[in-house]
C-alpha cells in the first residue's frame, strides 16, 4: 500500500504539499524506461549531449526564482542563498558542456599494439540518493556528468524537497533529454533497498549521513555494484598565531554558518592556537552577532531555521550533551520550533559530542591548543576526512602539511568549498569515490582496455 508524504515549511511548520508514494508498478514501470532509454541515449554523440545541457543551463537561469523560491518554501535555505545555488548549477552545466567531449575521449596509449586505448563507455541505470541540504547542486553535480557520460538517472530525493525532485524532472524533460534519462522516484527505505540490489541499476551514488552510508553500502557490495559515497564531515578550521584574522574572519564565520550551518564541508571545529585566541574569538563573536536572522524569503537573510524540526532537537541535545561535560556557551544555544540560534561554545574538548560528531547548524566549536603541532594532531582527531582548512600567513610551511593531511581537501585561507572544476569527495568515514571535474565523469564509466594489433 502506497503512502502520502508531506512536505512542511520548517519557518512557518505548515503543510506545502502532500505527494503519493510510489506503487511497486509504478518504480517498475520507471526502471523498464530508464533500461530502454539507456539503449538509445548511450549511443547519442557526446557533443549532442551538451547540446541539451547547454539548453538545461538556459532553463536554470530562466527559472532561477522559481527554483530558488522552491528551495527557500520547503528547507529554509535564505533566498539569497538559494539564488546562488542555482547560479553554481549553472556553472556546473556549462562547465560539463564545454568539457564533456574531452574528458570522455578516448584515451590513447602507447604499447607494443598498433593502437591501444581506454575508451570510457556508460554503464546504463544509475541511482541516485540525495540529501535535502542543496537540493539542487547535490542532485545536478552527481546527474549532469552522469547522464552525459551515457547513463540514465533514477532519483530518490530527500522526502523533504519532493517539490524540488520533481521540479529537477521536468527541467531535464523541458530541456529535451529523452523521457526516461532522468526520473524522480517518490520511494521509501525499503523500496530503495530493493532497487539497489536490483541486477538492472548498475550503481548507485549517495550524499547523505554516515549511517544511510553504511547501509546501502552493505547492500551495493553484497550486489557486486559500485558505490559512490559523500557522507558527512567534521572538518577542522585551523587559525595558526599568524593568520591575517582582519582579512579572513568574514570567511571562516561563513566557513561554519552559511547554509544555516547545514553543509557537509562546513567548518564544525575550530582549531585556534593561544596566541591569537582571545583575538580569534572576539573577532569571530562579533561577525557572527552581525548575522542577519530572520524569515528565508527576506533578501538580506543571512541565518534562518533548520530544514526540520528534529534537526534542531538532535543539535540542542548535541550541544547541552557537550556543556555536561565542560564546554562553555559564548552565545546562543536557543532553540524554537526548527530554529537554531547561531551558537559559539568554547573549551571544546575530544569526547564531547560536538567535537566527535558531526554537527548539522549553526554550532561553531572552538578548541585552544598551544601550538602549530598540537593543532594539526587535533584537527586530524576525527573519524571524517571531507577537508581541513587552515588560515596562516606562513604558506611555505602549510605546504608542509599537504601530505600530512589524510582529508578528500585541504585549503590554505580559504574555506573547504566544491568547484565543478575541482574533484570532491572524502576519506575515513566521510565515504569514497569523487563527484565533479574529469574524476567526477569517469566514476559511472567502464574505462575499456582496447587493444588492436
Ligand atoms: P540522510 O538521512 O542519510 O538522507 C540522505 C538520503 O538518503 C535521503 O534521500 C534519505 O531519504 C535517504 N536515506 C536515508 N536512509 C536510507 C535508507 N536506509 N534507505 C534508503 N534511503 C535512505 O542524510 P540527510 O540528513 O538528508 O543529509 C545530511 C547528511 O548528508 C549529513 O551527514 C551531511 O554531511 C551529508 N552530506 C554529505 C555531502 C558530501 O558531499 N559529502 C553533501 C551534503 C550532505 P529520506 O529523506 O526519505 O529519509
Amino acid at each position: 500500500m502506497s503512502s502520502i508524504i508531506k512536505t512542511i515549511n520548517p519557518y512557518n511548520g505548515e503543510e506545502i504539499k502532500e505527494y503519493k508514494q510510489f506503487s511497486k508498478s509504478k518504480i517498475e514501470t520507471c526502471l523498464a524506461l530508464s533500461e530502454k532509454t539507456f539503449e538509445t541515449w548511450k549511443h547519442v554523440e557526446i557533443s549532442d549531449r551538451t547540446k541539451l545541457l547547454k539548453k538545461l543551463s538556459k532553463n536554470l537561469i530562466k527559472n532561477k526564482q522559481v527554483y530558488s523560491e522552491l528551495m527557500t518554501e520547503e528547507m529554509g535555505k535564505p533566498i539569497s542563498q538559494s539564488n546562488t545555488e542555482i547560479e553554481k548549477c549553472v556553472f556546473l552545466a556549462d562547465f560539463y558542456a564545454k568539457n564533456s567531449d574531452q574528458f570522455l575521449a578516448d584515451d590513447l596509449i602507447k604499447t607494443d599494439a598498433k593502437e591501444s586505448f581506454i575508451s570510457y563507455d556508460p554503464l546504463g541505470c544509475i541511482l541516485g540518493v540525495m540529501p535535502w541540504n542543496y537540493p539542487f547542486w547535490q542532485v545536478l553535480r552527481f546527474a549532469i556528468p552522469t547522464i552525459t557520460a551515457g547513463n540514465t538517472v533514477l532519483l530518490k530525493h530527500a522526502s523533504n524537497v519532493t517539490g524540488c525532485a520533481l521540479a529537477i524532472q521536468d527541467l531535464f524533460d523541458a530541456s529535451g533529454f529523452p523521457k526516461g534519462c532522468f526520473q524522480t522516484l517518490i520511494a521509501d527505505h525499503d523500496q530503495i533497498d530493493a532497487l539497489i540490489a536490483d541486477q538492472r541499476i548498475k550503481a548507485i551514488s549517495l550524499t547523505g549521513s554516515e549511517k544511510a552510508g553504511r547501509h546501502m553500502a552493505e547492500i551495493a557490495g553484497k550486489n557486486l555494484k559500485k558505490a559512490v559515497l559523500e557522507l558527512g564531515g567534521n572538518n577542522a578550521c585551523i587559525v595558526l598565531a599568524d593568520a591575517d584574522l582582519d582579512k579572513h574572519i568574514e570567511t571562516m564565520v561563513a566557513a561554519r554558518m552559511q547554509n544555516t550551518g547545514q553543509s557537509c564541508i562546513a567548518a564544525k571545529r575550530f582549531i585556534v592556537v593561544e596566541a591569537i585566541y582571545e583575538e580569534f574569538l572576539e573577532k569571530f563573536t562579533k561577525k557572527v552577532n552581525d548575522l542577519k536572522i530572520g524569515d528565508p524569503k527576506e533578501p538580506e537573510t543571512r541565518i534562518s531555521v533548520l530544514a526540520r524540526v528534529d534537526l534542531a532537537d538532535t543539535l540542542k541535545k548535541q550541544v547541552d550533551s557537550s556543556i555536561k561535560k565542560g564546554a562553555k556557551v559564548v552565545i546562543g544555544n536557543r532553540k524554537d520550533q526548527a530554529y537554531f540560534e547561531p551558537t559559539i561554545i568554547i573549551d571544546v574538548k575530544p569526547g564531547m559530542s560536538v567535537f566527535d560528531d558531526e554537527t548539522f547548524g549553526p554550532v561553531a566549536a572552538i578548541i585552544k591548543v598551544k601550538d602549530n603541532d598540537e593543532a594539526y594532531q587535533m584537527a586530524s582527531n576525527s573519524k571524517f576526512g571531507l577537508g581541513t582548512m587552515v588560515f596562516t600567513e606562513n604558506f611555505l610551511e602549510a605546504r608542509k602539511q599537504i601530505s600530512q593531511i589524510s582529508d578528500g581537501a585541504f585549503f590554505i585561507n580559504e574555506l573547504v568549498k566544491s568547484d565543478p572544476r575541482l574533484p570532491f569527495g572524502g576519506t575515513k568515514a566521510s565515504g569514497y569515490g569523487r563527484e565533479l571535474s574529469k574524476e567526477g565523469i569517469q566514476e559511472f564509466v567502464n574505462k575499456k582496455t582496447v587493444y588492436i594489433n
